[in-house]
């Protein structure tokens, strides 16, 4: 057997286990100190009753022989997609209907799996900074060339930077791409794009023949009326767009394990309708999310449930205010936290991001992520999360500034 080389090609991810080496690091030589982390892209909050309520029904069916769920459509329940057609689309007048919604496990395994629909040899550009699964699961599969450890970048793959300087709206690419990977509302920078900002991109795919593989797994937070939810709001996106959504980070499901990836029907690439493929390779390969939380999904979908989720968003959300509030209270650049749980902080007097991590955890015993681990566009930022207790959060914003005057 030989094995696949690619799996050498990709850098462990060593962004996490760093950070807790250098926390764990940090509490020996300080075994009295009071951390506080707003790192971790972790939601705190538990599940609202609501759909534990639903949790505990559809485990209880399962004891009974007339309620018993054995292996479902893998493509999920009809009442899930049915819901997830009617709530999260048609109830925003996108014509996008149950047989285009594909229940999943999470949007971790979607987006990773998706790139199996392309051949090898296609060009692919990726936001950057974002979400590290999509260039990785490239690597794995052969499709980005080599690491240039010089440059920091792989030697295949366009890179749709976003900073500062471009107000965070990515230019299109000089030389045409077969997929473009997109992330709004963003992780890790929480910024958002207009819909005609997002329009560009359709078009941009429309005339190329591109697919987008736009990520909203953030959708939840967007607060704004003027920014997209959707990507199938834009004219035309149902010919060249898939969108993945996920109930991690909406409903706190990051332990229950809940997805989809919506492949319009009119999605065709060569002949080849990329809704068919999507089912072949699901059926294939994966054998369905668990009938139980499913039904703990649908549950989101429905009252009381809806409402207990909206308030734990604005829970977060308010946290999420009093971070970007204090920071620019004491004369720091951020961005972000307004439509997305995430604060992309400018670190100050130009410091790296991991300087920056460094002296701030030295300084005030509170962790946070550098930005340069989303990419070479995160350089010289840092993520703030906004996932963390109002106390916690408060203490923290409070240690922050102290910092920040004291600079
Ligand atoms: C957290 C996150 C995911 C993963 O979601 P799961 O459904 O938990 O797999 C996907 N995309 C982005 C941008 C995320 O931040």
């Amino acid at each position: 057997m030989k094995p696949n080389t690619n799996y050498q090609k990709i850098p462990a991810n060593y962004l996490f286990s760093t950070i807790n080496q250098k926390v764990e690091q940090y509490k020996t030589q300080h075994p009295n100190s009071d951390l506080i982390s707003l790192g971790i892209g972790d939601v705190t909050q538990p599940i609202v009753p609501a759909v534990i309520d639903a949790l505990h029904k559809a485990v209880d069916e399962q004891a009974s022989s007339e309620t018993f769920q054995g292996y479902g459509p893998e493509g999920g329940y009809d009442f899930l997609r049915q819901s997830v057609a009617q709530h999260d689309f048609q109830d925003r007048g996108l014509a996008i209907d149950a047989s285009e919604i594909f229940i999943s496990d999470g949007a971790k395994s979607d987006i990773a799996n998706l790139q199996e629909l392309f051949e090898v040899n296609n060009k692919i550009a990726i936001g950057d900074p974002v979400y590290p699964d999509y260039i990785d699961s490239n690597v794995l599969a052969g499709r980005l060339g080599d690491w240039d450890e010089q440059i920091g970048q792989w030697s295949d793959l366009t890179y749709l930077s976003s900073n500062e300087a471009n107000q965070f709206i990515p230019e299109l690419p000089k030389q045409v791409v077969d997929v473009i990977y997109l992330c709004y509302p963003n992780n890790p920078t929480g910024m958002t794009l207009s819909k005609p900002e997002l329009q560009t991109w359709v078009d941009y795919a429309l005339e190329n023949n591109s697919l987008i593989l736009f990520d909203a797994a953030y959708e939840a937070y967007i607060q704004e009326p003027n920014i997209p939810h959707s990507i199938y709001e834009c004219e035309g996106a149902t010919k060249c767009a898939i969108e993945v959504r996920s109930f991690s980070k909406k409903a706190g499901f990051t332990g229950l394990r809940l997805g989809y990836t919506v492949v319009p029907q009119e999605l065709s690439f060569q002949g080849q309708c990329l809704n068919k493929l999507w089912s072949r390779r699901q059926s294939t390969k994966f054998n369905g999310a668990p009938y139980i939380i499913q039904r703990a999904g649908w549950a989101c979908y429905q009252e009381p449930g809806n409402t207990q989720i909206n308030e734990h968003i604005a829970y977060y959300m308010e946290n999420a205010r009093i971070i970007r509030a204090g920071l620019e209270a004491v004369g720091a650049t951020v961005f972000g936290g307004i439509n997305a749980p995430y604060i992309w902080l400018k670190t100050p007097n130009h410091l790296t991001s991991w300087e920056f991590f460094d002296a701030l955890l030295e300084a005030t015993q509170v962790v946070g992520t550098p930005g340069s681990g989303f990419g070479p566009s995160g350089e010289g930022y840092f993520r703030l999360t906004a996932f963390n207790s109002r106390e916690r959060t408060i203490q923290a914003v409070e240690r922050i500034q102290r910092f920040f005057t004291q600079a």
